[in-house]
């Protein structure tokens, strides 16, 4: 087996693997010489003089996406509660997980045993599809696709028939049965770029939207166009991996590094066969190792 920590082969013949199975390996390893290169060669996103923003390499707006390479990822749940944190999302307690009805926008689901790869969790956010179900079945655009690609929900608008919810083929999408709660003591440290959801509407991970506008934001201030390495550990979950296995950039840019990770021979998309062309890539040993997106 080839022994990530010292970078080397151990054992016989190639560590052990066939020739094949070494050139494969090989084929998958460049991601740090991505960081560099993608580092060197830095989109800038700046406001394209109306209202939005455009990447200045690609003359388009970006649009965003993330990768998560589950080799890295150890399992921890560091990005679950991260995103909790973030987008004050209430800890509903034991009756709402027995229930089924409890909240989570990053969820730790099982990748499938049987498609041949090992025991393992895979972290999972919204996939913010770019050919999305859940937007196409809203009576009221309560659900919508940003210029940027983000899917998103304006919760005020929302009448909760949960046509979304049952559209959405990746289950990433959660009703509020109650009015969420929060301990006093928690009151305090609710973040308040994210506004609190109200009972009965449907919420789900907005790619930290809010963090994106600050970004830019800060940028103008600053007087400076905003660069791939601005954005690749920004949303919380990707900030919060000790492993930096989650990287959100700009899938329209060549070179950011999502985009590069997103090349890999390594990444797959979850349920490709419907055509959502999801934008959340996974990268992982083995094909086919993601052939599930339902939650269990
Ligand atoms: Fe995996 Fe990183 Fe999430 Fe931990 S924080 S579960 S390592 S993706
Ligand atoms: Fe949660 Fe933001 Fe990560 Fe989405 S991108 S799963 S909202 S932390």
């Amino acid at each position: 087996m080839f022994n990530r920590k010292t970078n080397s082969a151990e054992g016989e013949k190639l560590g052990g693997m066939d020739r094949k199975s070494f050139l494969k390996m090989l084929a998958a390893l460049p991601l740090a010489g991505m960081a560099k290169a993608a580092a060197a060669a830095s989109p800038e996103i700046k406001p394209d003089g109306k209202k939005g923003y455009v990447n200045t390499r690609t003359g388009k707006p970006p649009k965003w996406g993330m990768a998560i390479d589950l080799d890295l990822c150890s399992g921890c749940g560091a990005c679950v509660v991260a995103c909790k944190v973030e987008n004050n999302v209430p800890t509903t307690g034991d009756s709402h997980r027995k229930a089924g009805t409890d909240i989570s926008w990053m969820t730790m689901l099982p990748i499938n045993a049987e498609a041949g790869a090992e025991d393992q969790m895979r972290p999972t956010p919204c996939m913010h599809c770019e050919n999305p179900p859940c937007v196409k079945v809203c009576p009221v655009n309560a659900t919508f696709q940003t210029e940027e690609g983000i899917v998103a929900q304006i919760w005020d608008r929302c009448i909760g028939c949960r046509y979304c919810q049952v559209a959405c083929p990746y289950s990433r999408r959660y009703f509020n049965w109650t009015e969420p709660e929060f301990p006093e003591t928690y009151q305090q440290a609710l973040n308040p770029d994210v506004a609190t959801r109200p009972e009965g509407v449907v919420e789900k991970c907005t790619f930290c939207v809010h963090r994106i506008k600050n970004l830019k934001e800060q940028a103008k201030i600053d007087g400076r166009e905003i660069t791939d390495k601005d954005v690749r550990l920004l949303p919380a979950c990707a900030q919060s991996c000790p492993t930096e296995a989650i990287i959100f950039g700009d899938l329209n840019d060549p070179d950011s590094l999502v985009s590069r990770m997103a090349a890999s021979p390594r990444a797959q998309r979850l349920l490709e066969e419907l055509g959502t062309r999801p934008k959340v890539f996974f990268l992982g040993k083995e094909k086919p190792l993601l052939n599930e997106g339902k939650e269990g």
